[in-house]
């Protein structure tokens, strides 16, 4: 049987299967037993927040309230100052190429590519009706909705497992009833998942989790469609805040799921309308900060509802980590200084995830790739991949460009850069902006000079320059786009959490933190083969009995790697 043929049976019959998997589900070894299967701890999960400044407060629900921490939401301080400015159309354009996310540990094709309008008039000024007379949204201008449609069909394209689900909610409909108040990036990829949804029977309510990467096209788009979206790019910190609250706050209509990226929104329902938590069946969470923020409340023994991991299951975690860097590290580097790779020489600081991708895509493209790592179990596997281990030091005279990949920090000291040679490129894909100590070089002998959005020449005394990426921040997520098919496998998951938890019959989740079942990790997966034209091979009974398995998975014990 063709790989489409078992998908689409499995997407006939087999999600049934995959929630009842649930059953057995077992709530996150973070805040319950240990359990062989090593969830990150919060200190230790892939890309933490950096923005993180204690402080606000969580409502519980018994009304008592708490500190937590709160996120900043918006980082970076020369685009903080061009917004407050008001930008010009120029530089409003010019931001588009240069977001940076709220949520920084999770994150969307950002750009718009349609930030044409020039009306400075704040949408919270204006009246806007859909075609259909429709006045509960608001947004930058209803009259680019059907730009916002082609984006969205053109997303549609890449999301094979949306699609596929869409198809199935032509039989039923797991999500009737659901009322999902959502808070994620406002893009074409949000709206893919936002009407498949609604193919499946919710009502959606939707704020973005970051004030720069709303597409504005794609939210008239869905505006136009009967979405009640509040969100625009640019917005202001109040605007912000404001657009999630009329996303709660509505007569005559109150969330019972929610959908979060960066926990924001939870944190406004705690603080504001604790009480809706008595209706609200699970909270589906996206990013490394939201999750932390649920762990702690979970620890706390503050978590009223349960709420699902999507950042820890298997495919995200691989598909953002790999894949998407292996993509993006050429997008960042192409987008903010328009060099040629072939024949360059390269230090990939850190053979994780993100290094092998890094390090994979530059090789590809024939650039010479040079390794440092403090593990050797990664550094063997470099070894073995063909890439030269060296220590930092040994190449850093020699190297174009540096690229730090490792979650640590002063992983590119002073003292290295001191030592580069004329124009080399210095960029960070890891954890935030500690692993190159820029704060070194903001001494008065150094001049700084901002050649492009995002990009900046540090100049020595000599005239010596490196060219220094996004300040030090992740690079793809400040200067790139995120291919969709991994916010496909994101949002796909995201979906298949907001079915499970809404349909889990009472008892089966408590107010705690879980992970995605791995049956439906391997559901995620298999949806999304069909675009590959992939054969997978069945197991025969003789086989599953031989090695224990059932037929249809899951086919892997938690603990395993991968
Ligand atoms: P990982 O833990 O798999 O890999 C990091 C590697 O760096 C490890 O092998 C570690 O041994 C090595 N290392 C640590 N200190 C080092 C040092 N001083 N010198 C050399 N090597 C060192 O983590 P990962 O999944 O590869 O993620 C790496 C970082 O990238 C994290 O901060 C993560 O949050 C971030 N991340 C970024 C993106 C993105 O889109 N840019 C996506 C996912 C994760």
């Amino acid at each position: 049987m063709s790989v489409q043929a078992v998908t689409a049976k499995m997407a006939e019959v087999e999600l049934k299967d995959v929630t009842a998997a649930a059953a057995t589900v077992e709530p996150s070894p973070v805040t319950t037993a240990p359990s062989p299967v090593k969830m990150p701890q919060a200190s230790a999960m892939k890309r933490p927040d950096p923005q993180q400044n204690g402080g606000e407060a969580f409502v519980n629900c018994d009304g008592t309230v708490a500190e937590a921490p709160r996120m900043k939401k918006i980082q970076f301080a020369d685009q903080k100052q061009e917004f407050n400015k008001r930008p010009t159309k120029i530089s409003r354009r010019s931001l588009s190429r240069s977001i940076s996310q709220s949520s920084t540990d999770s994150y969307s094709s950002a750009a718009s590519y349609t930030d044409s309008s020039d009306d400075e008039t704040s949408p919270r000024d204006k009246q806007q009706k859909n075609s259909k007379g429709n006045a509960d949204f608001c947004i930058k201008n209803i009259k680019q909705a059907d730009f916002g449609r082609r984006e969205i069909e053109i997303a549609e394209q890449e999301m094979p497992a949306l699609m596929a689900l869409r198809k199935r909610a032509q039989g039923e409909k797991p999500l009737a009833g659901a009322k999902i108040v959502g808070c994620t990036h406002i893009t074409a990829q949000t709206a893919v998942l936002m009407e498949t949804l609604s193919a499946l029977g919710a009502q959606c309510r939707w704020a973005a989790c970051n004030i720069y990467s709303t597409q504005n096209e794609v939210a008239a788009a869905l505006a136009e469609g009967g979405f009640s979206v509040f969100a625009w790019k640019g917005e202001s910190e109040d605007d912000f805040w404001w657009c999630i609250d009329r996303c709660v706050n509505v007569e005559g209509w109150q969330p019972n799921m929610i959908l979060d990226d960066g926990g924001d929104l939870t944190h406004w329902i705690y603080k504001k309308y604790p009480n809706m938590f008595k209706k609200i069946k699970g909270i589906v969470e996206e990013s490394v900060t939201g999750v932390h923020r649920l762990y702690q409340l979970s620890k706390a023994g503050k978590l009223c509802v349960p709420a699902m991991n999507v950042n820890d299951s298997v495919t995200k975690q691989k598909f953002d980590n790999l894949y998407c860097c292996r993509e993006s590290i050429l997008d960042g580097l192409k987008r903010t200084t328009d060099v040629m790779f072939g024949g360059k020489q390269v230090v990939v600081c850190g053979y994780g995830e993100v290094g092998k991708g890094c390090s994979a895509a530059l090789k590809a493209m024939g650039s010479i790739v040079y390794v440092t790592e403090i593990d050797p179990i990664c550094a063997l596997q470099a070894c073995m991949d063909g890439f030269r281990l060296v220590k930092l030091n040994e190449v850093i005279r020699q190297v174009d460009i540096v690229i730090t990949c490792t979650g640590n920090k002063n992983v590119v000291v002073r003292e290295y850069m001191d030592r580069m040679k004329n124009g080399c490129i210095v960029c960070n894909m890891g954890h935030s902006n500690t692993e190159i100590d820029v704060a070194s070089l903001r001494t008065p002998e150094l001049t700084w000079e901002r050649v492009r959005s995002q990009v900046d020449h540090v100049i020595w005394p000599d005239g010596k320059r490196i060219v220094l990426l996004a300040e030090g921040r992740l690079l793809n997520l400040s200067c790139s786009t995120v291919p969709t098919f991994v916010l496909s496998i994101t949002a796909t998951t995201q979906a298949l959490a907001l079915i499970e938890l809404y349909n889990a019959p009472e008892g089966r989740y408590k107010q705690d933190v879980y992970l995605l079942p791995k049956k439906m990790d391997e559901y995620v997966a298999s949806l999304h083969l069909p675009t590959f034209d992939a054969h997978l091979t069945e197991l025969s009974d003789e086989q599953a009995k031989y090695l224990g398995l059932n037929k249809n998975g899951p086919f892997k014990p938690n603990y395993y790697r991968y």
